[in-house]
């Protein structure tokens, strides 16, 4: 039954980058490769795309502006909300606080406790009871002295708060365990790095070998963690309290933790050697600077070695930096940061609420920074503004058709964004405590803190010393399809570069992507010896209301489809269907065949058609309603090669069937009536 979409707007789905080698796929003929059917899948007609994606679909859901559902991306987790919170050093599978004055020093010597001695004599006593006086009407007389000594001791105060803030950050590199030497020397299965591919790795292997040991090694200060809450439903929650403890509710409106598994769930480094059952540990805080891979030993930041049989490279990815802000003084680094980790997280969560915090900009146009300026602009109130400066026309400007991205950018200033377009930062000034940045306009948009959302790029510090290979063009570690670098070494997640056997060379910056390579290296590194064939999804919000998620090459200089739903319209009423500029011409051409895209059907079936001189869309989004729901296809050649679900949910597989299928389709109109747009 057709449901009205709350929202006028709509949702879109998918989240990250794909990042492939688009013109070496044009020159090897996309469609060749598309037109073999996946084995897996296995689509004889339209009917079965039907049939599977209603009966699949029911059991998940992802509601809209929520993370995760979980029996696509993320494995369960036994998480349960701690009674107390935990203090950091206990957190720690190895747990290790800092050591008490005992510890350190021994026992005190008895002889110099207080004793059963007699007292004193008594001239002691009025000797110092002199001594106390007099220095009391010295202090009172010295008035000066006394001043000083009091502002000393608010600045003293006010380093203890900057000490205070230092020594949390340093808190979140402790290393675990303190010393090297605790962590086993020799280890079955070695994971380096851990975020979300590590996570997923360890999973598996421990599926498939239950009394398997694992450890690993994160350079981060914290067990495994998922990141695309911390750019959306953590900032939905104005519970500070809540989110201070990573909480947040997903997709079933449960709540749950940023993290994968409690800290029970770990396995003490001390006793991983010995386990009869077996166990995965986590290192946090060590960095692998170096893989032996002739030996199968990986090599610490203290030069400590650990002998592996089968290791995981899951590094992951950096943010960038721009290079105006590279030089930057100590000063302002904190006044300009880049956001990946819960600390960035927490730390940025802190400095907006600071009421001196009045002007916060967001550079960067694509996702993450989408996605922080609606959730920032939402959730925070009163006088504070939330700038977004991105070079592009609009937001989202690379994924989405244009129609649909200047759609997204009336939705983020509606959600009370400052978008500032055309734009990009070329210098900076920093007096007396307040930065001002330059655009390229001459624009000055004073800031008291900036957050650089501008890509990533793959953690490969190890490849140069590891001789191992990585992809000159878009980066990561060559790996074969079955994601093996080297005998005996896999990499999965952001810094994989894969060889997809449908679309040629590849690297992914999603968390579904992470997911399942981790998984798949975790199955590889126990024997499995598969091949990587999933089509990954990813999915970004803007805001609770608005989702989108998407699969395949979704990239906006492709021909595009667009078929949506009105808000307003009943079950049966089908859809408007909207062409790019490319897409029109594409449609031109076949027009005088049979019109594959649909338009003269359409328009006789009374759905609206609307073309690239249509009025514009009016100030604010929820006016303009055209985009309640619907979905995109991206096209090459006529075959669709990449598909994007606007605010409709659970009909993932049916874009991968419509996907592998890689034939042209006749009416896309009526493919999209596979998505039953029309049932949420
Ligand atoms: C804020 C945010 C929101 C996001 N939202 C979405 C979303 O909505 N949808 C989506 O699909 N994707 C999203 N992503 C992307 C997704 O989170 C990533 O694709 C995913 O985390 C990649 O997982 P990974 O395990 O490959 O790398 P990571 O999660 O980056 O983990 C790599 C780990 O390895 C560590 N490491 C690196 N080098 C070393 C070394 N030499 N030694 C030891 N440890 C090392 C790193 O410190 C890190 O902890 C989001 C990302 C961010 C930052």
């Amino acid at each position: 039954m057709l449901r009205k979409a709350r929202i006028g707007p709509s949702k879109m789905l998918s989240y990250g980058r794909v990042i492939g080698r688009l013109p070496k796929l044009t020159r090897h003929s996309h469609a060749n490769h598309f037109c073999r059917p996946l084995k897996y899948v296995g689509i004889v007609s339209v009917h079965n795309l039907w049939y599977s994606s209603s009966s699949n679909d029911k059991k998940i859901y992802r509601a809209p502006g929520t993370t995760i559902k979980p029996e696509e991306c993320v494995p369960e987790s036994t998480y349960s909300k701690p009674k107390r919170p935990v203090p950091f050093c206990e957190s720690q599978p190895n747990a290790s606080c800092p050591p008490s004055c005992y510890e350190v020093c021994g026992k005190p010597d008895d002889s110099e406790k207080p004793s059963d001695k007699k007292p004193p004599p008594q001239h002691w006593k009025i000797l110092a009871t002199l001594l106390i006086a007099g220095v009391t009407l010295y202090a009172i007389s010295s008035s000066s002295w006394f001043s000083t000594k009091k502002s000393d001791s608010q600045k003293a105060v006010s380093k203890s708060k900057k000490d205070e803030k230092k020594r949390k950050r340093a808190l979140d590199k402790i290393k675990t365990p303190p010393t090297s030497n605790l962590i086993p020397s020799e280890i079955p299965y070695l994971l380096i790095g851990g975020g979300t591919a590590a996570f997923s790795a360890f999973r598996s292997i421990k599926s498939r070998d239950p009394r398997a040991k694992v450890l690993v090694i994160s350079d981060e200060g914290d067990l495994p963690y998922m990141r695309p809450p911390l750019s959306k439903e953590l900032w939905y929650n104005r519970d500070r309290k809540t989110t201070a403890q990573l909480l947040f509710k997903q997709w079933n409106g449960a709540q749950r933790s940023v993290f994968y598994e409690p800290p029970e769930f770990y396995t003490q480094i001390k006793s991983l050697s010995n386990s009869e059952k077996g166990g995965v540990s986590v290192a946090t805080g060590w960095r692998v600077k170096k893989i032996d891979v002739p030996n199968k030993l990986v090599i610490l930041d203290d030069g400590y070695q650990i002998k592996y049989d089968k290791c995981l490279i899951a590094t992951g990815a950096s943010p960038k930096n721009l290079p105006v802000f590279e030089t930057m003084q100590d000063e302002l680094k904190e006044k300009i940061i880049t956001f990946r980790t819960k600390h960035d997280f927490l730390y940025l969560e802190d400095i907006v609420h600071n009421p001196k915090c009045k002007n916060v900009v967001i550079i960067g146009g694509g996702f993450l920074g989408s996605e922080l300026a609606c959730s920032l602009a939402r959730n925070l109130s009163g006088d504070k503004k939330v700038y977004q400066v991105y070079k592009e026309k609009f937001i989202m400007d690379q994924v989405l058709p244009q129609y649909l991205s200047e759609w997204a950018t009336k939705k983020a200033i509606s959600e009370g964004v400052q978008c500032i377009s055309s734009s990009e930062v070329e210098d900076y000034s920093y007096k007396n405590g307040k930065l001002s940045l330059v655009l390229s306009d001459n624009q000055i948009v004073d800031a008291d803190q900036v957050i650089v959302a501008v890509g990533v790029e793959p953690n490969t510090d190890l490849a140069h010393v590891s001789q191992l290979e990585t992809d000159h063009e878009i980066g990561g570690f060559l790996v074969n399809a079955e994601l093996e670098a080297r005998s005996n070494l896999w990499v999965a997640g952001d810094a994989a570069c894969f060889y997809d056997v449908k679309l040629g060379r590849r690297r992914v910056e999603h968390h579904d992507h992470a997911v399942v390579s981790g998984r798949l290296a975790g199955e590889n590194m126990t024997g499995a010896r598969k091949p990587y064939l999933h089509q990954s999804m990813f999915w970004s919000d803007l805001g609770p209301e608005v989702g989108y998620e998407a699969i395949g090459i979704v990239d906006s200089s492709l021909p595009t489809v667009g078929v949506f739903v009105k808000s307003s319209e009943s079950d049966n009423k089908v859809q408007s269907v909207r062409n790019t500029h490319e897409t029109t011409q594409v449609s031109d051409k076949k027009n005088s065949r049979s019109s594959p895209q649909g338009d003269a059907k359409s328009e006789s079936d009374d759905t609206k058609v609307c073309r690239d001189d249509d009025p514009k869309p009016a100030d604010k989004p929820e006016v303009y309603d055209d985009f309640g729901k619907g979905v995109v296809f991206y096209l090459r050649d006529d075959i669709v090669v990449g598909i994007v679900l606007w605010n409709i949910f659970n009909r993932m597989p049916v874009a991968r069937q419509v996907l592998a299928r890689g034939t042209k389709y006749d009416d896309l109109n009526e493919v999209a009536k596979l998505f039953t747009i029309h049932d949420d």
